[in-house]
């Protein structure tokens, strides 16, 4: 049965608190991704985005508060991280002027959404809500770190399911390259730090922001600055702290971020080893000496026939790109 009550301000759905659809990614960033209408949960695929909405949030809470944090949030990433980072600032800092209130409230939003899409426990995010609402409370219990999206590798990004917006839960934090394990038949969460004393753990990536969350249990405190250390120092994460607003962000992305996604972040010596094993593989050749003859040897025609076809596959019943199909490939028989 669904709820009737609105997960924000927890009036009854009615005349005054009406029943409104609440993106679990922001319509304003949907927006700047519109090829990236493919939306992925441990589960499921969708077409279009339609799956990740959730419809328990009234239209004063949807249309007042959380717009506007929509709004903040869509215009960071609009301006600070949608341009692809090139390759040559792989190992330098970015300087970012992010606002922690706003960034804090939107991107635990984002999280609470998202958990309740899932059915997963979120009620420890209840605590926060009265911040959101702007009534009361205090933003503490929770870390957040930043760090940004690169391609590293020597093929364009396009090359990859490309997932400029996607959640996961629990990624694993390592300390040996994947490359490194598979190559020496090593465990692949070898020297992986397992965080105890949190509620959740996600990784959420927007654009080139990739944002690694832990909501604390509570009591936790000193557990949480132990973590928080120990990330700071072995990770190229950027803890956000109040009061401050300028951030000088360092790349995550690995290889393998590219290949298999977001399900593992690597150390600072982790990605080192990543890199120097990927330009072992090059026969000389620089990354992006690479990737430019690997992008010359193909045409925008031959990107759109390839994406068409994988989507003809992923989405058989969707009509949409059986249409695009059929205008490339012709009618099928
Ligand atoms: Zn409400």
């Amino acid at each position: 049965m669904k709820k009737r009550i609105c997960a924000y301000c927890g009036n009854e759905f009615g005349k005054n608190h009406q029943r409104t659809a609440e993106h679990i990614f922001p319509q304003g960033l949907l927006e700047l991704y519109p090829y990236q209408d493919v939306s992925f949960t441990p589960e499921k695929i969708f077409k279009d985005n339609s799956g990740l909405i959730i419809a328990d949030v009234c239209n004063r809470c949807n249309n007042e508060v959380l717009s506007e944090l929509d709004s903040y949030g869509c215009n960071l990433i609009k301006t600070q991280f949608y341009k692809e980072i090139e390759y040559k600032f792989k190992d330098e800092t970015i300087e970012k002027e992010i606002d922690y209130d706003l960034i804090s409230k939107w991107v635990i939003k984002i999280a609470y959404n998202y958990l309740r899409s899932r059915k997963n426990e979120c009620t420890f995010i209840q605590r926060y809500i009265p911040c959101i609402l702007k009534r009361s409370g205090a933003l503490e219990g929770f870390s957040i770190f930043l760090g940004l999206h690169m391609n590293t590798t020597p093929l364009p990004e396009r090359c990859y399911e490309y997932q400029p917006l996607c959640i996961i839960e629990n990624p694993k934090l390592i300390g040996t390259s994947l490359g490194i394990s598979m190559r020496f038949n090593l465990p692949f969460d070898l020297n992986s730090i397992i965080i105890q004393g949190a509620y959740e753990k996600l990784l959420i990536r927007l654009g080139n922001l990739i944002i690694y969350l832990i909501f604390w249990q509570e009591g936790s405190d000193r557990l949480q600055e132990t973590y928080d250390q120990v990330l700071i120092k072995n990770f190229n994460l950027i803890k956000i702290v109040k009061g401050k607003c300028k951030y000088n962000l360092k790349r995550v992305t690995a290889s393998t971020n590219m290949t298999i996604n977001y399900g593992h972040i690597l150390s600072k010596s982790a990605l080192h080893q990543d890199d120097m094993l990927l330009e072992s593989t090059l026969h000389g050749k620089s990354v992006i000496e690479t990737r430019n003859l690997f992008e010359s040897m193909r045409s925008e025609e031959d990107w759109k026939k390839s994406g068409l076809m994988v989507e003809r596959e992923m989405f058989p019943n969707n009509r949409k790109v059986r249409d695009e199909f059929e205008e490339v490939f012709g009618k099928e028989v």
